[in-house]
């Protein structure tokens, strides 16, 4: 199963939850989600009337698909970061929800150079960061404490940079990040707690989903 390309909003409708895939669309009127906030598809509105038992293989499952879609993860991939959890010491869980925190899109996202994960992926991917001092284009390159990432010098010249600035002085970075805004540049100074991941994220349903 790859990575799902479909419209965004429906995603957040099927999770039955905000999930922030469309940058500022996402605090507007606009949002998909206040206005038909039911699943998607024919059988879709109503259906959260419906008195049903969800089975704990049907929440396993939901759980980890809400991971892989928040960090736009393929089965594959989010498996293969499952198993390195599981190498870890400490928690399963936790470690799986580290990994994915510590991915490149998703650093830049932290640091507010992207409206959303989505669009620091494709940042990512068109080759505008640097991470000490190399270009990269991957999106899912893991970091680990101690690693900068730029900006790089060309990318600046562009319009997108050079509004850049300015909009992400709007956003909140996470705390286990470095920002500087000057030069469009940031570092990872520590791993993430877990109460600077999402907190609707549920690991152990997770582990639970992999383990049976
Ligand atoms: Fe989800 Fe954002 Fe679409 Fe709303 S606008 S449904 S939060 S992706």
């Amino acid at each position: 199963m790859s990575r799902y390309r479909g419209p965004k909003c429906k995603v957040c409708r099927r999770e039955n939850e905000k999930l922030f895939l469309k940058g500022e669309r996402c605090y507007s009127q606009k949002c998909a989600f206040e206005r038909r906030s039911y699943p998607p598809g024919e059988h879709g509105y109503g259906s959260q009337y419906r008195r049903s038992r969800q089975s704990d293989f049907s929440r396993q499952l939901r759980a980890k698909q809400k991971a892989r879609r928040i960090y736009d993860v393929s089965e594959r991939q989010f498996r293969r970061y499952y198993q390195i959890a599981l190498k870890q010491r400490g928690l399963t869980g936790f470690n799986l929800l580290q990994l994915l925190e510590m991915r490149l899109d998703n650093a830049v996202y932290r640091l507010g150079y992207a409206a959303s994960r989505p669009q620091a992926r494709m940042l990512v991917a068109h080759g505008h960061f640097d991470v000490n001092t190399r270009r990269t284009d991957v999106p899912s390159m893991t970091l680990s404490p101690g690693d900068e990432i730029t900006v790089r010098e060309t990318s600046k010249k562009r319009t997108f940079f050079k509004g850049l600035k300015k909009e992400a002085e709007n956003r909140t970075p996470a705390e286990w990040v470095n920002r500087n805004l000057d030069n469009l540049s940031g570092k990872v100074v520590r791993l993430p707690d877990r109460s600077e991941i999402s907190g609707s994220l549920d690991e152990q349903l997770i582990v639970e989903y992999y383990s049976r």
